[in-house]
């Protein structure tokens, strides 16, 4: 069961097209696992096209409006059809993984993994802007040094669970956290797979992660 989700506004900046491309990434994998946020994002859309009708409607004659409504109806859409390859999966460790759906469709974005310590694994997505995009894999027992963010970190989990200071999370839950706000994900017994956005370089806090400060230019590159 997903307990934590996008906050509506940023799902109204998502049907706005207002968030950047690696947070509709972000947004867009988890309504694809959400049926909650499906049913508010459709709602959401529902709004701003009225609204923009009106808006329209108030400005336009009515041939205009008949003009409009016809090139509508008769064009044909632009958008390739969404290829749900069921297929569509990635391998690491002997794992195989289902994409959901906007994931797969961005699977060709999706670099080769990287080994980055421990039981820490990565593969970047290359979906442009300034945010830092990665598919992180922990296996089973691994920690991520306690940190805080200069920016905003945004982590969807793919699937399996993990855990940190404040609760354990499993497929679908989508979690924001500020600069301030420290944690130190960690899994157990279960492997995890997250998709995780930054918007600036991790700050490590404690201990001997202090040390790591350099290390985070791996967590963000
Ligand atoms: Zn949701």
């Amino acid at each position: 069961m997903i307990k934590a989700h996008p906050s509506e506004a940023l799902l109204y900046q998502y049907s706005s097209g207002e968030l950047s491309c690696a947070m509709s990434l972000m947004v867009a994998t988890h309504i694809d696992m959400c049926p909650s946020c499906q049913r508010v994002s459709a709602e959401i859309e529902q709004h701003l096209c009225e609204k923009h009708f009106d808006e329209i409607a108030a400005k336009w004659d009515q041939k205009q409006c008949d003009d409009m409504l016809a090139a509508i109806f008769s064009s044909e859409s632009s958008h390739p059809l969404i290829h749900n390859d069921p297929n569509n999966m990635i391998c690491l460790q002997g794992r195989r993984f289902n994409l959901p759906p906007t994931l797969a469709n961005n699977a060709y974005r999706i670099g080769d993994w990287n080994h980055m310590l421990g039981k820490l694994w990565r593969a970047p997505v290359s979906i442009g802007g300034v945010e830092n995009t990665n598919l992180i894999y922990m296996e089973p027992g691994a920690t991520v040094p306690e940190h805080t963010h200069k920016g905003v970190e945004a982590t969807l989990v793919v699937n399996g669970t993990f855990s940190d200071e404040y609760d354990s999370y499993e497929d679908g839950d989508f979690i924001m956290l500020d600069a301030s706000r420290k944690h130190s994900p960690r899994t157990v017994q279960e492997d995890c797979l997250t998709l995780a956005t930054l918007d600036a370089p991790l700050h490590f806090t404690s201990g001997i992660s202090r040390l790591l400060n350099p290390f985070s230019s791996l967590f963000f590159k």
